[in-house]
């Protein structure tokens, strides 16, 4: 299938590397020159512009930073040359009612769109196995399904338009809270003289368990190897965490919801994001709650 890719940053990257693994006709475009010539050794065909990659293509798929580049993409590049029902996939985070709109404008242009974020790092970006959130209509998700398996462990139907970006940002809310309660739990244990490893043994057996702590845990040396075996390098960016709360917040102001620990988990991501100067993973926030 001929498959236009923009936006081969981090994700897109590895996203796009593995279409082409998968026999598809991929043609990468970014506007990181450097970007587009990792995407052209792995397989893709370079495009001269955003334009010129969406030419010709049955299905084009975008994994831009935010709302605006996905947009203004839409506005300028895709909706001029995508011919009459052309499948559009926007795998990027963005704020659910530009997804909303995006889907809206494209429906009424002839193509058929869906909002499909990822849930997984840069790692299972290039293993191939992200989990999809999928928003649209049956038939856009029928069709966006099998280019979606190809990057992806799990594809999953969230509901109409827009449902995916809702699932991504509820499930990292819900994961920005976790973490934070997992953080200050160790480090209390910690201070009431309990050896972590210790505590971690009990609580994973224990209704305290939770992915933040069994999974990724946020000490060295407890639980599996995790970023913060690591120096708490690679991972999650907190940045992006707090990208992501800050779009939560936004959807909960939007339908008048109480998120009063997701409130909380954003003011504390974004005290952290302020003072870390080296991008560190979301789960270096524990060194905040230690003192
Ligand atoms: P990134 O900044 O590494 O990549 C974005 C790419 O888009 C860059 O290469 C940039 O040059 C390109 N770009 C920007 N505007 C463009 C335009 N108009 N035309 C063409 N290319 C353009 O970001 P990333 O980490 O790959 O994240 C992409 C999306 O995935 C974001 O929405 C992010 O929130 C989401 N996400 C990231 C992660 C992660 O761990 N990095 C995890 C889940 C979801």
């Amino acid at each position: 299938m001929k498959i236009a890719f923009i936006g081969l940053g981090n994700m897109g990257g590895g996203m796009a590397a593995n279409l082409a693994k998968a026999g598809h006709d991929v043609r990468a475009f970014d506007l990181s020159d450097e970007a587009l010539a990792r995407a052209v050794e792995a397989g893709c065909t370079r495009a001269a512009s955003a334009a010129e990659a969406v030419a010709g293509a049955e299905a084009v798929v975008t994994m831009l930073p935010a709302g605006k580049h996905v947009a203004g993409v839409y506005e300028s590049d895709v909706f001029p040359n995508a011919a009459p029902g052309t499948l559009l996939l926007d795998c990027s985070t963005i704020d659910v009612a530009t997804a909303r709109s995006n889907i809206e404008a494209a429906t009424a242009k002839g193509l058929v769109a869906v909002d499909a974020p990822v849930s997984g790092g840069i790692a299972a970006a290039n293993a191939g196995t992200l989990t999809f959130m999928v928003g649209g209509t049956g038939e856009g998700f029928a069709r966006a399904e099998p280019i979606l398996a190809k990057m992806g462990k799990a594809v999953i139907h969230a509901g109409d338009a827009g449902a995916g970006q809702g699932a991504k940002i509820c499930n990292n809310m819900l994961l920005g809270a976790s973490m934070i309660a997992t953080c200050e739990t160790l480090a209390l244990a910690q201070k009431l003289g309990l050896d972590p490893q210790k505590f971690f043994d009990i609580a994973s057996v224990s209704s305290g368990q939770c992915w933040s702590l069994t999974s990724y845990a946020p000490l060295p040396g407890v639980g599996p190897t995790t970023p913060a075996d690591n120096g708490y390098a690679g991972g999650f960016a907190a940045a992006l965490m707090l990208k992501d709360l800050r779009l939560a917040m936004e959807a909960a102001a939007s339908v008048d919801a109480a998120v009063p620990m997701g409130s909380k988990a954003r003011e504390l991501y974004e005290a952290f994001v302020e003072a870390d100067k080296d991008g560190r993973d979301f789960s270096a926030i524990i060194q905040t709650l230690q003192k």
